[in-house]
């Protein structure tokens, strides 16, 4: 009996083992949807060093988001910045019809010749991020002078985002000073307030495409690049943005019984507002590679797993606990499995022997796409329910994940041959944005909403945006006018 039931368990642990390979070996990028229709962009005669120099001027404009309505001098940075690209681009604004939204937002429109055919949506923006006094010493050079050294741009903006804003310009003026026109309309909006949150610019640009019955093709913005050395293959892969985290804090408060602390009660308000937040931190939060990017990921990057890393994310009904303890220790793999959790804040008390009448503590969410906001704060209220005199809000109301663009559309084929065409050796990939973009905003323009810029960057450049020294490398600079140009001619140009 022993040995038959000993013998069963060879032969199904040898079935599993066969299972466990097959789903190995078997695990790997689904084929592309049918072959896309791309020109061959490398061949274009575009004039890179040119170009950068106009990307230099761009970022002269000292276009820092306006924090308030009255600055007169900010507004005309943007005003003069428009006035420049004007200028600049005289062939595409003779054949784009260019409105203002929002006051600085400019939304053009460059009608195709087939009014049948959904147009496409490219996104960039205007505005960058101040560069604070007491970081303005660790610049090598002055953020705002868009000067070119050591084959570069440097300069705030470089990168995040007026490198594809002008990349944009750049491709639009080559196809249409050749007297070229799109089959396909070509919508460009340009935000002027996208790191603040984009509310004049871009949620106006979106709700006027929105009324204008503008169902697109797709929308591309910024969000993700390609990775020099991705960090799970080690190897260079493109990532192409196709959601991106919600965000939002959560006010925890406690009141408690005010006093003299000789003789305390059970509970006190910085008592009960520690455990909550404790709760509410350690409170169950899924962590799974499905509902979201993160199984697309590994899918496309399966050739290029360690055998180990294949096997574990092809069989996750078998590794699940293994891999998810792996993942533990890891913050990047956290934040692209489930939603994180970071208390930040917390308050009570004036004195160490008085009993505050009350304590707050706020806790930081990002929330991954397969969460919503209104369910995590049903989860946190659960968590605490038991603690008399405990309430859990959010402070300000939170910010939902974007929903999951497809991988199989016609769109993302586009992106993902114009990328392997212009950067060859990087395999693409959908990835989650953990930040987020003004393309957010554009969910009801269009289903599949991607996020990708076209160069190469390694994890030092990661830091450029928003950080110190930030530059663009003419050849990344180059890289992206191709991938515009050849994505405006997909769009069937004439
Ligand atoms: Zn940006």
């Amino acid at each position: 009996m022993v040995r038959l039931l000993l013998g069963g368990l060879v032969a199904l642990a040898a079935a599993l083992a066969g299972f466990i390979g097959y789903r190995t070996m078997s695990f790997t990028a689904p084929a592309p949807p049918a072959a896309v229709e791309i020109a061959a962009a490398a061949a274009y005669a575009i004039d890179a060093d040119a170009a950068a120099a106009r990307l230099a001027e761009a970022i002269r404009f000292r276009t820092v988001s306006l924090v308030s309505d009255d600055d007169a001098a900010g507004r005309a940075e943007f005003e003069r910045f428009h006035a420049w690209m004007q200028e600049t681009y005289p062939a595409f604004h003779a054949a784009a019809r260019r409105e203002l939204i929002g006051g600085l937002s400019l939304l053009y429109t460059w009608p195709g010749s087939d009014p049948a055919q959904p147009p496409i949506v490219l996104l960039a923006h205007q505005d960058v991020v101040p560069v604070p006094d007491d970081t303005r010493q660790n610049w090598r050079v002055d953020p705002f002078a868009g000067e070119l050294r050591e084959e570069a741009v440097w300069g705030r903006g470089a990168i995040d985002d007026k490198g594809s804003l002008v990349a944009l310009l750049e491709a639009a003026e080559f196809l249409a000073a050749q007297g070229r026109r799109p089959a396909r309309t070509i919508v460009f909006a340009f935000g002027h307030d996208e790191e603040l949150g984009g509310e004049d610019g871009a949620v106006r640009m979106a709700a006027a495409l929105k009324q204008r019955g503008v169902r697109a093709w797709f929308v591309l913005d910024e969000g993700m690049a390609a990775l020099s050395r991705h960090p799970l293959t080690g190897a260079p892969a493109a990532m192409i943005g196709i959601s991106e985290r919600g965000s939002g804090t959560m006010r925890v408060h406690a009141v408690g019984q005010p006093g003299h602390s000789s003789m305390p009660p059970s509970e006190t308000a910085v008592s009960l507002v520690a455990v909550a937040v404790d709760r509410i931190h350690d409170m169950p939060i899924e962590q799974r590679l499905e509902g979201g990017p993160a199984l697309g990921m590994m899918r496309a990057l399966a050739p290029e797993l360690s055998f180990a890393n294949r096997m574990a994310v092809a069989n996750e009904w078998a590794f699940g606990p293994l891999l998810r303890q792996r993942m533990e220790g890891n913050p990047a793999a956290r934040a692209l499995l489930g939603t994180t959790i970071a208390p930040t804040m917390i308050n009570g008390g004036v004195r160490p022997n008085v009993l505050p009448g009350e304590a707050t503590a706020m806790i930081n969410f990002r929330i991954h796409p397969r969460d919503s906001a209104a369910d995590l704060l049903r989860r946190a209220r659960h968590a605490v329910a038991d603690l008399d005199g405990v309430s859990v809000d959010w402070a300000e109301p939170p910010r939902e994940a974007s929903g999951v663009s497809s991988t199989s559309s016609s769109s993302y084929a586009l992106i993902a041959a114009l990328s392997r065409e212009i950067l060859p050796d990087a395999p693409v990939a959908p990835g989650l944005v953990l930040a987020g973009t003004d393309s957010r905003h554009y969910a009801e323009v269009a289903e599949n909403v991607y996020r990708y810029q076209p160069i190469l960057l390694s994890a030092e450049d990661l830091e450029m945006p928003h950080g110190l020294n930030e530059r663009l490398s003419v050849a990344n600079f180059d890289r992206m006018i191709r991938f515009y140009v050849g994505l405006m001619e997909a769009g069937a140009m004439q």
